[in-house]
């Protein structure tokens, strides 16, 4: 399929009513331009913002006059999709959001089935508003539904804007927002079905992890994962230009960046980041070398990375520390990125599907790390493209592909661990496009590579937080963060880390 360079829009808020009902500031941390839209449908109206790339965001929306549908972000199988609908919706010239309305003509609710892709969908129709994410959630939704009126956002800050709500209930099968009342997140892989007079919810799941596994044959799954990742990158490259390949140096990023090299006519630029405490860069170099790379190293100061725990928390909007503290080196590495907007392709979500963080050889706890790891990761926002949109670009991540994602997690635990190497079945299926010594390399501790694991323990440990605390006034301080920044509007640069650290400590010595 032709891929235009970058999605028609990387996020929306809209506001669909009866009749009133306001919508609030469009204070995105996504960068790009705003382009206000308002559409009246026979029973409700719809008023809209689109961020997006400056080349324009018409193919982030379709109105037919019935149905209207928003959509942010893009579909990785449109050549398959294209082919069910046939000529129903124009074909390949037709944009995503046109795709979306032509499947919902054909399947309603069930369209969201039937996508694989990085998107948020907003689908108004009759007297139902559709609010859908892909399987993964990896473009995170949020909506408050009150009667004749339903708010909807990319960004919870934005709903955050808009003022205490009517009516606080609970959603069933949705999480709530901290500190906000009536918003919900909508789940990954799910479609939240509204009805705008009543705000009542329906939720109906479009995607769920399989728990079962298969036993195959070493060639069988080598050869599948080869080509189930080869597949899910050709899709995210960008159509006659280079791809941004952001390389740790481990077999993750490595696979991602031998297999943009096979595909991209132009040629792949690779990106590495390292801090004043240590880097990766000749493990990373030796891939560049390899796969003859237009490579940039980066150094960012240890003081400058910590600095970012804001921003990681304003833009990822999650509440988790860990999360939090794996986010921070993207989030330095993304807003050093300058220049144009680039389509990025990265190695993250690897380590979920196949248990790479599991150092033993015992399989069962191999493959209940994986289980829980499958079960746990919706709300994390662990895949947000706003990380990287802070600045402009756009993120995409193939190991979780909704086919890749799929076949990784179910294959049995042996396959994953096998020989005494972690991710046996990757490096294996890598072995021929990849130098032998990036291939057999084990892995470092998780996100250890940058010397960044431990920064944000690090700093609160500075603080004379003892080291039974440190979880703990780690998770108030991602809060504070969370109130200030996303809820409070307050800017992430105007923020001191520290003094939040000292004001923890200070109410727990009271
Ligand atoms: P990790 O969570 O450390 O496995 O990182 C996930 C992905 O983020 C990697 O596969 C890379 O694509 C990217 N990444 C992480 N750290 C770096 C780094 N220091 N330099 C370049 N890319 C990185
Ligand atoms: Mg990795």
């Amino acid at each position: 399929m032709a891929q235009t360079d970058l999605p028609a829009a990387f996020g929306f808020l809209a506001s669909a009513h009866t009749g009133g009902g306001t919508i609030p500031a469009a204070v995105f941390a996504t960068r790009g331009r705003r382009t206000p839209l308002s559409e009246r449908l026979p029973t409700q109206t719809v008023d809209a913002v689109l961020v997006h790339p400056d080349d324009g965001s018409g193919g982030a929306h379709a109105c037919d006059g019935d149905v209207l549908v928003l959509f942010a972000g893009e579909i990785y199988n449109r050549d398959e999709i294209d082919d069910a609908l046939g000529s129903a919706a124009n074909g390949a010239n037709a944009s995503d959001a046109e795709v979306v309305s032509g499947l919902f003509e054909k399947y309603g609710h069930h369209a969201f089935r039937l996508i694989n892709g990085r998107y948020a969908a907003l689908l108004v129709a009759g007297t139902r508003v559709l609010a859908a994410t892909d399987h993964a959630g990896s473009v995170p939704l949020y909506v408050r539904p009150e009667p004749g009126h339903v708010l909807a956002a990319t960004e919870v800050k934005v709903l955050a804007e808009a003022g205490g709500a009517i009516r606080g209930a609970p959603v069933p099968g949705t999480r709530r927002i901290r500190r906000l009342p009536g918003v919900h997140q909508v789940p990954a892989g799910a479609v939240l079905d509204i009805r705008v007079g009543t705000g009542e919810v329906t939720v109906h799941r479009t995607w769920t992890p399989p728990v079962h596994r298969r036993l195959v044959t070493e060639s069988e799954a080598l050869n599948n994962v080869r080509a189930a990742l080869e597949k899910a990158v050709i899709r995210r490259l960008p159509a006659g230009r280079r791809p941004l390949v952001v390389l740790s140096g481990g077999i993750d990023s490595s696979a991602v960046a031998a297999l943009s090299a096979g595909a991209a006519t132009a040629g792949i630029d690779t990106l590495s980041m390292g801090t004043d405490v240590s880097n990766e860069f000749p493990q990373a170099r030796v891939v560049a070398e390899h796969l003859d790379s237009r490579h940039r190293e980066l150094t960012v100061g240890s003081e400058d990375l910590l600095a970012l725990l804001p921003h990681t928390v304003h833009a990822a909007e999650s509440l988790d520390p860990e999360v939090i503290e794996y986010l921070l080196p993207l989030t330095a590495l993304y807003r050093r990125i300058d220049g144009p907007p680039r389509r990025i392709l990265t190695g993250y979500g690897a380590d979920i599907p196949l248990g790479g963080m599991h150092r033993e050889d015992r399989l069962p706890n191999l493959d209940t790390a994986v289980a829980y790891d499958m079960d746990t990761f919706d709300g994390l926002n662990e895949m947000s493209p706003v990380l990287s949109a802070v600045a402009g670009h756009w993120s995409t991540h193939p190991y979780w592909d909704r086919e890749v994602l799929e076949l990784l997690t179910v294959l049995e635990a042996g396959l994953k661990r096998r020989y005494g190497r972690d991710k046996w079945v990757l490096r294996a299926a890598m072995s021929d496009v990849l130098p032998a010594e990036t291939v057999n390399r084990p892995k470092l501790g998780v996100h250890e590579g940058s010397g960044t694991t431990a920064s944000f323990s690090l700093l609160v440990r500075r603080a004379g937080v003892a080291e039974d605390d440190i979880a703990a006034v780690k998770a108030r301080v991602v809060q504070q963060l969370f109130d200030l920044t996303v809820i409070g509007g307050v800017h992430p640069d105007d923020i001191a880390v520290e003094e939040i650290i000292g004001k923890i400590l200070a109410e727990g010595r009271r």
